[in-house]
């Protein structure tokens, strides 16, 4: 018989460690769910006894008992006003044993945001092996459905955010940048899963612009290559096709010459880049052609004809870009694979290739300590039952088609921690409950990670319209929405104001209050409008006088009680807009970028870039 080439031989070696890894996975998975309760009881006494002696537990009397029933009746669920004044402590320096007998390692800041400022979510070295585990168990998954992703590429746009220190000393920072940081991530060993045509340092390059361009430039290189694209979340990936259509001139010059533009001009960059990048004339014409199209529809599948999926969070507040995505794709599926926030990594979608409306999330029992909290719907809105301690139920106890908001015990200091997500029971596998994503309390916009609730919308709101009281005017009703129709989105605010000063009010005042609203807002939607550029400059919509009567009237004809209405102060309801958009008088913009600067407003310590 002849030997078989050694190439062959290679790749069936490698097609036989990727199949036992991926077996692994799926065995791993379905152990753990179908002992999801007594899972649940180990990591519960697990991090009990590991943190016996923190202040935080001994404060409530747990006295070392690790038994659920115990801590149960004695630890109170909390929110993060209830958490944060150790977490100021530990961010001011004091490294006593507070709320976990492991040191803090860093802050992980959520996009959650008290008080105008990002929550910081205290973690410890060893969670990032907790996250690394559940990211090695999505492709597994995912390959039961589409066979054959370790034979090419994945085109992710992943990125690093700037990074503060706390006055005590430790970083804080987005949990991905510091995923992406770490050694985990940087030196981690060959896999065809995590076979990136991003190489780490333009992943890792700080200055925006330059580490979307280096990835686009490599995506687009190595675009035959590429079976799956995507971003975290989908606001992210369509501000890269934002991205292509701004630049691909410069980026097919670079092609097509094999150089790189000298706006890039981060060393390591430029050498990772050039060890991908040759002289490819032909490519450079075929891109060139495509994006000089008129319509840019299906230009995903144009560019990357052998790609497969989108892979992209599309469930919550991130559904609102789903038309987009089909529209530059041509309805390639969308794959939301994993459910995971700063405070805990949660879970994962065992169904990947389903529609985006049926995403459900499987809670990975050995993550953290998964409660529930009822939640009943007032008016159309989720209400959490008030926390009857009694009330709050385990990870098997949920029943299928309820809501219920989710709290967590972390390893990492969090005890019964609300982490302000409402979900509802879609199924389950084995014991495990899945989750489909329902909403994030209190949030009326958002455009990109930003979440701006009704009251923080309302105070800026407020000292906005301070601007029209020397002109005799003043602001009768607003409402808003916010428009993705435009890449970046905005918040539009439609405004009836009304005057009895004979005054003409100056376009100019009009821009003041639509940068004053900024200003007012939270630091990660400041954030997002000067550094990441997600979200567009904020645009105040005139309506005239009667517009809100009409909405009022719109509203009790549907069926509102007239006793009961309020204007709403978030509009999503197409022809509610169509109403609005159509009483328009005028419009402004927000003349410039809010401040923003990394790190809290509290603190005045350096900042790392
Ligand atoms: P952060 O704390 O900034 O990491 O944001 C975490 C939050 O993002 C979660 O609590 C959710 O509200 C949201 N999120 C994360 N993953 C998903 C998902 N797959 N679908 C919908 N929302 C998600």
């Amino acid at each position: 018989m002849p030997e078989a080439p050694q190439n062959l031989l290679e790749r069936a070696e490698h097609d036989g460690l990727v199949s036992d890894n991926n077996k692994k996975a799926l065995k791993f998975i379905e152990s753990v769910t179908s002992q999801a309760d007594e899972v649940q009881d180990r990591v519960l006494a697990e991090i009990l006894s590991y943190s016996a002696n923190v202040e935080y537990l001994q404060r409530y009397g747990l006295n070392g008992h690790v038994d659920k029933g115990t801590f149960k009746k004695v630890m109170p669920v909390i929110t993060y006003e209830d958490l944060k004044p150790y977490v100021d402590r530990i961010a001011n320096g004091d490294c006593s044993p507070i709320l976990c007998s492991q040191p803090i390692s860093e802050f992980l800041t959520s996009s959650g945001t008290s008080g105008g400022e990002r929550k910081l979510m205290p973690t410890i070295e060893e969670e990032l092996e907790r996250r690394s585990l559940l990211y090695s168990l999505l492709m597994p998954v995912v390959d039961q459905f589409v066979p054959g992703l370790d034979k090419g590429k994945a085109m992710y746009f992943l990125f690093i955010k700037s990074e503060a220190k706390t006055p005590g000393g430790l970083v804080a920072r987005p949990v991905l940048t510091s995923y992406y940081k770490s050694l985990l991530f940087k030196d981690r060993p060959f896999d065809p899963y995590t076979n990136y045509t991003s190489p780490n340092e333009t992943i890792l390059c700080p200055d925006s612009y330059q580490s979307m361009y280096s990835q686009m430039l490599c995506g687009l290189c190595q675009n035959l290559q590429v079976l799956r694209v995507g971003a975290v979340f989908a606001s992210g990936f369509i501000r890269a096709i934002r991205f292509l259509e701004k630049h691909w001139p410069l980026l097919c010059n670079d092609i097509r010459k094999g150089t790189i533009d000298p706006k890039i001009t981060d060393p390591s960059v430029r050498e990772a880049v050039l060890k991908i990048l040759k002289p490819n004339t032909q490519l450079a014409d075929f891109i060139e052609a495509e994006c000089s199209k008129e319509s840019w529809k299906g230009i995903i599948t144009r560019l990357w004809p052998n790609t497969k999926y989108i892979d992209v969070i599309v469930t919550g507040t991130m559904s609102q870009y789903i038309p987009t995505l089909d529209y530059y794709s041509n309805g390639l599926p969308l794959v939301c694979t994993m459910y995971a926030s700063s405070e805990c990594y949660f879970g994962l979608n065992l169904n990947p290739m389903c529609n985006p409306s049926e995403v459900s999330y499987t809670l990975l029992p050995t993550m953290a300590y998964f409660e529930f909290l009822p939640v009943n719907r007032k008016n159309g809105e989720p209400k959490s039952l008030k926390e009857d301690q009694q009330q709050v139920l385990d990870l098997t106890d949920v029943e299928l088609g309820q809501e219920y908001e989710l709290v967590v015990t972390t390893y990492a200091g969090l005890y019964r921690y609300r982490v302000g997500d409402i979900l509802k029971v879609a199924g389950f596998k084995n014991k495990a409950p899945q989750f489909n994503f329902v909403c994030r309390k209190n949030v009326a916009l958002s455009i990109d990670s930003d979440k701006t609730d009704e009251v923080e919308l309302q105070n800026a709101v407020k000292n906005a319209a301070n601007h029209l009281s020397p002109f005799d005017a003043s602001l009768i009703e607003y409402t808003s929405y916010a428009d993705t129709s435009t890449i970046p989105g905005r918040y539009v605010l439609f405004w009836e104001i009304s005057q009895s000063g004979a005054t003409q009010i100056p376009p100019s005042v009009f821009e003041d209050c639509c940068l004053t609203i900024e200003e007012s807002l939270n630091s990660v939607y400041r954030q997002g409008r000067v550094s990441d550029k997600s979200i567009g400059p904020l645009e105040i919509k005139l309506v005239e006088s009667g517009t809100f009567d009409k909405l009022m009237d719109y509203a009790l004809s549907q069926g509102a009680s007239i006793n009961q209405y309020k204007t709403p102060r978030c509009v999503k309801y197409a022809p509610i807009i169509e109403l609005l958009n159509s009483k328009v008088v005028s419009n402004y913009f927000s003349p410039k970028c809010p401040k923003w600067v990394p790190g809290q407003k509290q603190w005045c310590t350096e900042i790392t870039k």
